[in-house]
């Protein structure tokens, strides 16, 4: 990661020609139920529906087209089990690219099997006593193949950015917008892609309270590091942001705002009740804080990105029935 500089608009622009023939133009839908209840106009970028159920699939392919033809020969690894592991697998079997995913043991048999589905191989690593980055980068560096993380990457950044970017080039200039916030990737593109096409927008990262780890650092004006948070928000589950996507957020975000788990389960109940669509628990995020933040919202217009829709079915099942 030694040359790479932060991502610009530009690189955002490029990324959404670069990867349009390959990725799902998401719909914005809404709800008059919501507009009633907020008083204002709610705009929700709908990545559950997205290729692999979530908007990671952009920032990886985004990711793999600029590889050059050795990197495309080597391969490429990386470490996860969720949405971007997924997404690496996907893009680099669309495109021919040999790839190793570095999962936990106790990784969801689903997730592993969709994940070989798609041709890549799995290296497990045992979570408790095992570095992933570590593996990761252990590969990486023996096979020559190239490491791309889930968003501490300039590429990726860009790639996410483009969610944001197609939400105001449908809908126009916004008030505010909510983002849901792990390791900043989808924060730190869409910051660029607003101050760009809506500079008056307030743009809130929104985290489980359970692992606030990236408010801490915005207040605090430097990267916090926390423990594994426990929270339902899988994609959240992180311990730091990172060091590409911080700067991005300290200097175009306004706030970063926590909810609860219980207001994330809430969430998930109305998209499926209301709207008629499975969303994962941090796909809830952005929606959860512009409902506790109603009332600042009155004749507004706001933009809620939902990131994906991926959970596991019997879990989906209980948080429905919580
Ligand atoms: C990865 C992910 C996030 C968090 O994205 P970052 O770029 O890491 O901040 C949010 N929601 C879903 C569904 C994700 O897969």
């Amino acid at each position: 990661m030694k040359n790479l500089t932060l991502p610009t608009y530009e690189d955002v622009a490029a990324a959404a020609e670069r990867i349009k023939e390959f990725v799902n133009k998401t719909p914005v839908l809404t709800s008059r139920t919501v507009n009633n209840e907020f008083g204002a106009e709610v705009f929700f970028k709908c990545e559950n529906f997205q290729r692999v159920g979530a908007f990671k699939f952009r920032g990886a392919m985004n990711a793999l087209l600029q590889f050059s033809e050795a990197q495309k020969k080597a391969g490429v690894v990386t470490f996860s089990s969720g949405n971007h592991a997924q997404s690496i697998a996907l893009s680099s079997k669309i495109l021919g690219i040999p790839a190793i995913i570095v999962m936990p043991q106790d990784a969801p048999a689903a997730k592993m099997a969709a994940t070989r589905e798609y041709g890549a191989a799995i290296v497990e690593y045992d979570r408790y006593t095992e570095s992933r980055e570590q593996i990761g980068k252990e590969i990486a560096e023996k096979n020559g193949l190239t490491l791309i993380p889930s968003y501490d990457h300039p590429h990726v950044i860009a790639g996410q950015g483009t969610v944001a970017k197609e939400l105001f080039e449908e809908v126009g200039e916004l008030d505010y917008l909510f983002v849901c916030l792990g390791g900043g990737g989808l924060l730190a593109g869409s910051a660029l892609s607003a101050r760009q096409l809506s500079p008056n927008c307030k743009i809130y990262g929104v985290e489980p309270a359970l692992g606030n780890d990236g408010q801490m650092s915005f207040r605090k004006g430097e990267i916090v590091q926390i423990d594994i948070p426990k929270t339902i928000a899988d994609g959240a589950q992180l311990q730091s942001v990172g060091k590409l996507t911080f700067p991005i957020i300290q200097k175009n975000v306004d706030d970063i705002l926590t909810v609860e788990d219980e207001e994330l389960i809430s969430c998930m109940k109305f998209f499926a009740e209301r709207m008629k669509m499975v969303v994962e628990p941090t796909g809830c995020l952005g929606f959860a804080a512009a409902r506790n933040l109603k009332h600042e919202l009155k004749g507004k217009r706001i933009g809620i990105i939902i990131s994906g829709g991926n959970v596991d079915i019997s879990k989906y099942v209980e948080f429905l029935s919580a």
